[in-house]
């Protein structure tokens, strides 16, 4: 009779599954393909904006897309001035850390609790005891031209509209960026990979978009901003159904999604292990223009974790700050996720190897790996349902 029962249960999940087309393509995102698309982004060092090594993983970005079947990728085209770094002038000692006082606010808002340790950006190549890593990182930036790729995977009933899904493709830091940002870029390219598979369908467009120059301050999502708000939702050629910038539905940024080993202590060490309350944190911005409807864009985001989410839950919170959507949060529902909270947890110094050269593959393991993908099928969910994914027979 038991053994009855757990066949019928069985089969119901079953039949179930292959009713709900969100959980089928849940279902294709892979540990090991995650963590195989981070790890092909390490092969550039910390592609940093400005040099060879940013540019060799912005065309590799582009060829893996485009193998996925994300073909018509496009560029946007921008011009940077700036120098982020100059290895003789700015070299100085890293300073990340060194235990603080614990300040009474933070940028983005929010209330500091608990021990702070110094977040700092390493500026010192020399300090990358990977000697081979350290040649692949020797390059300094230089101002000039930059480039950033993005696919889109056209809507069916309503080509002219969009949500776009993101992450930034370059780091510094003289690591490999793997987890700031190759987890979110490696996130955005399996969602390319899964939305672009020929059997799924959506009924609204999908941009995946791999943003330059973030760690500068966000001049590539700017860039991008700024040359394409005007032409959202206007057909070219006229009478072509082709719509080159599609009406913004939402804008959904992933940043840093691996390591979440909870505060620092007094002493200023932080776990070796994933906290077992880890968490994707999804953050809206409370004081922006469309903060409402960003708020209720976070919570689909929330219930989509609920549902089809493996192992770790998420959390909903109203100080995103310091990311790409930053860029877009006047202007449409924008959203970001992160391992954890930007302002008062990253900030207060929960991840010592942000920036650092231990952000290197090596230094994360299954359990981190793990809460990037479940941030995966929480996009891959939300983005499905927000946008009427079906499969074909
Ligand atoms: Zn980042």
């Amino acid at each position: 009779m038991t053994k009855l029962l757990t066949t019928l249960v069985l089969s119901a999940l079953l039949q179930s599954a292959r009713m709900d087309p969100v959980a089928t393509l849940t279902g294709r995102l892979e540990l090991e393909k995650y963590k195989a698309t981070i790890k092909g982004l390490t092969q550039f060092g910390d592609r940093r904006q400005g040099t060879d090594r940013n540019r060799a993983a912005v065309d590799w970005i582009e060829e893996q897309l485009k193998s996925y079947g994300c073909a018509n990728t496009e560029r946007n085209h921008y011009e940077y001035t700036g120098r982020q770094v100059d290895p003789a002038r700015n070299r100085r000692a890293a300073t990340a850390g060194a235990v603080l006082p614990t300040p009474l606010t933070i940028e983005g808002g929010g209330r500091p609790r608990g021990v702070r340790v110094r977040a700092a950006v390493n500026l010192d190549p020399e300090l990358q005891p990977d000697l081979a890593l350290r040649e692949l990182n020797a390059q300094p930036d230089m101002p000039g031209p930059r480039e950033e790729v993005y696919c889109t995977k056209i809507g069916t009933t309503h080509p002219d509209e969009m949500y776009i899904v993101s992450a930034h493709m370059d780091g510094h830091g003289y690591g490999e960026a793997a987890n700031d940002d190759g987890s979110g870029t490696a996130l955005v390219m399996e969602l390319a990979r899964i939305f672009s598979n020929p059997d799924v369908q959506t009924d609204r467009s999908i941009r995946f978009v791999l943003w330059n120059n973030e760690e500068t301050g966000e001049q590539g999502a700017k860039a991008y901003v700024d040359q394409r708000q005007a032409l959202q939702g206007k057909e070219d050629p006229p009478g072509s159904g082709r719509y080159p910038e599609p009406k913004w539905l939402g804008m959904i940024q992933h940043d840093m999604m691996l390591f979440d080993h909870g505060a620092p202590r007094a002493d200023g060490t932080v776990s070796k292990e994933q906290r077992l309350e880890a968490d994707v944190n999804i953050e809206f911005q409370v004081s922006s223009k469309f903060a409402a409807q960003s708020q209720a864009l976070a919570w689909a985001f929330e219930m989509a974790n609920e549902k089809y989410a493996t192992d770790y839950p998420a959390a909903v919170s109203s100080h995103m700050t310091n990311t790409d959507s930053f860029q877009f949060q006047e202007f449409v529902a924008s959203i970001s996720l992160r391992e954890a909270e930007r302002g008062i947890q990253i900030g207060l110094g929960w991840d010592p190897h942000w920036h650092q050269p231990t952000d290197v593959f090596a230094t994360f393991d299954d359990k981190d790996f793990r809460l990037g993908l479940n941030a995966a099928q929480t996009t891959l969910a939300a983005v499905a349902q927000l946008t009427g994914a079906t499969l074909k027979p």
